[in-house]
C-alpha cells in the first residue's frame, strides 16, 4: 500500500452529508487533486500567466517554459517525447481530433502523406462493445459520414473482451481499430498485444483508450505497441479542461488536423494555409495553460509515487471492493471475477443490487458520505449486452483508504435490507 495520502488532498478533509466525512470513490468519473498541482496552477496564474509561444516578454517566455515542461512531464509518465504529446481538452477532445482528422483526410487533405488516414466504402472501423461513448460515437460518426463500416469486438456474457474471433472483425480492409487499454465499467485491463498483432498484420492503426490506465498502471507506449492514445487529466490527479493525444511522431505530421486558428500554422495566405509541425499544428488559438501545467504536476506527482507502487494499492483497494461486493447476496459485481491477477487490478468496482434503482443505491451511500457513480457510466451498449440499464460503480484512487473501501461494502450490504 502506498502511505497515507490524505494530507495532500484538502478536499478529503470536509465533511459531506448528515455531517459525515467524505469517502470519494468516485475517481473514475474526476479524481481528486493534491495540493502539488494546486499549488502549481496557482502559482503559475499569480505569477507566469502569459501568451504562449507568442510573445517577446519575459511573461510570455516563463509561460511558455512551464507549458513545455508540462507537456515533457506528461509524456514522461507514459514513455515519449514531448514532441509527441498534442494538448487537448480532455480525452473525448483527444480521439475527436483523431477520428475527425481522418475525416479531413477523407475528403481529401494531407495529400499522398494522409493516405492511411484515409476511410471510405468497403473499409471497416473497429471499436468494441465495451467503450465507452467517447471512443464509440466518434467512430460512429467517421462511418456514417464516410460509408466505411463499423464493426466491434464483442464482450461475452460475463463482460470480457472476445479475442478468439479477432481476425473475423479485424479484417484485410480495417483500416482503424479503437479501443479501451482499461474498462471504466468492469476495471479489466483489456490484453494490448493480441488487437495490436491483428490490426498491424492489416495495416490498420490502433488508437488506445488511456483513460482508465494511465492514472492508475504503468503505461509505457512504446511497450504497448499502439499508434495514438488519448486520456484525460482530470482523472489523473490534475485539472480539467486539459487532456492529450499521444501519437508517434511521423503519424502526427501525418494527420490533417481539424480544428483551425492561429498558432498552429506555417505560411497563411488569403487563399491556403501550411500547418506546423505536431504537436503544434493540432494547438489553434489559446491553450488551457495554467491546466496543461497543473497536469504536468499531476504527472510528477504519479512519477514521485512510482506507478508501480500506485497499481499494488490500487490492486489491494480492488481485492477489498470486488471480494467484498462480490460475496454479498442479491449484489451482482458487473464484469468478470475469478482471477485477481487479471481482474482485480484497478480499484473500481461497478455492481448492481437486485431489485433497488442504480439511483436509490447511490442515495443510500451518499446518505453515508459515500461519492460513487450511478447510472450507465456513458457505456450503454455493455450494460445493455449485460442485460442493465445502469450500475453503481466506486473507483478509487491513491488517497482510497482499505477504510474507504470497506464502508462502500458495508453500505452496499444494507441496500436492500433498506430498501425492504
Ligand atoms: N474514456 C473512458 C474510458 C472514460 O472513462 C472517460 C471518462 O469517463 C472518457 C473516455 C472521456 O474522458 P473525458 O470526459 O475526460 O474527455
Amino acid at each position: 500500500m502506498l502511505p497515507d495520502l490524505r494530507d495532500d488532498f484538502p478536499i478529503l478533509t470536509r465533511t459531506v452529508r448528515n455531517g459525515r466525512p467524505l469517502v470519494y470513490l468516485d475517481s473514475g468519473a474526476t479524481a481528486q487533486r493534491p495540493l502539488a498541482v494546486l499549488e502549481a496552477e496557482a502559482a503559475f496564474s499569480r505569477e507566469h500567466n502569459g501568451a504562449v509561444a507568442r510573445g517577446a516578454h519575459l511573461l510570455a517566455e516563463e509561460a511558455t517554459d512551464a507549458f513545455e515542461t508540462a507537456r515533457a512531464s506528461v509524456a514522461e509518465l507514459i514513455g515519449a517525447s514531448a514532441d509527441e504529446v498534442v494538448w487537448t481538452s480532455g480525452a473525448t477532445a483527444a480521439l475527436n481530433l483523431v477520428a475527425n482528422g481522418m475525416l479531413q483526410a477523407s475528403l481529401g487533405a494531407g495529400g499522398a502523406e494522409a493516405e492511411r488516414f484515409r476511410v471510405g466504402p468497403g473499409d471497416r472501423i473497429v471499436v468494441t462493445e465495451l467503450e465507452h461513448h467517447a471512443n464509440l460515437i466518434p467512430w460512429q460518426q467517421l462511418a456514417a459520414r464516410t460509408g466505411a463500416e463499423l464493426a466491434w469486438i464483442p464482450v461475452d456474457d460475463a463482460g470480457e473482451l472476445v479475442l478468439d474471433g479477432l481476425s473475423e472483425v479485424i479484417t484485410a480492409n480495417t483500416k482503424v481499430v479503437a479501443f479501451t487499454h482499461a474498462s471504466n465499467v468492469t476495471g479489466v485491463i483489456t490484453d494490448v498485444e493480441p488487437i495490436v498483432r491483428r490490426a498491424h498484420e492489416v495495416g490498420a492503426l490502433v488508437v488506445l483508450d488511456g483513460c482508465q490506465s494511465v492514472p492508475h498502471i504503468p503505461v509505457d507506449v512504446a511497450q504497448l505497441g499502439v499508434d495514438l492514445m488519448a486520456f484525460s487529466g482530470h482523472k489523473m490527479l490534475g485539472p480539467t479542461g486539459v487532456g492529450a493525444l499521444w501519437g508517434r511522431k511521423e503519424l502526427l505530421d501525418a494527420l490533417p488536423p481539424s480544428v483551425f486558428g492561429g498558432g498552429a500554422i506555417a505560411i497563411v495566405t488569403m487563399e491556403t494555409t501550411t500547418w506546423l509541425e505536431a504537436p503544434t499544428r493540432f494547438e489553434p488559438g489559446t491553450q488551457p495553460v495554467a491546466q496543461a501545467v497543473g497536469m504536468g504536476a499531476a504527472a510528477r506527482y504519479l512519477m514521485d509515487l512510482g506507478m508501480e507502487n500506485v497499481a499494488r494499492h490500487e490492486a489491494r483497494i480492488a481485492q477489498i471492493l470486488r471480494e467484498g461486493a462480490a460475496a454479498l447476496p442479491g449484489v451482482r459485481l458487473i464484469g468478470p471475477v475469478g482471477d485477481p491477477e487479471r481482474f482485480d487490478v484497478l480499484g473500481l468496482a461497478a455492481v448492481a443490487v437486485e431489485g433497488v434503482h442504480t439511483h436509490d443505491v447511490g442515495q443510500v451511500l451518499d446518505d453515508r458520505g459515500i461519492a460513487a457513480r450511478v447510472g450507465h457510466h456513458c457505456a450503454q451498449p455493455l450494460h445493455r449486452r449485460l442485460g442493465l440499464t445502469g450500475s453503481t460503480r466506486a473507483s478509487a484512487h491513491v488517497y482510497t483508504t482499505e477504510d474507504d473501501a470497506h464502508a462502500f461494502v458495508e453500505a452496499l450490504a444494507g441496500v436492500r435490507e433498506f430498501f425492504g
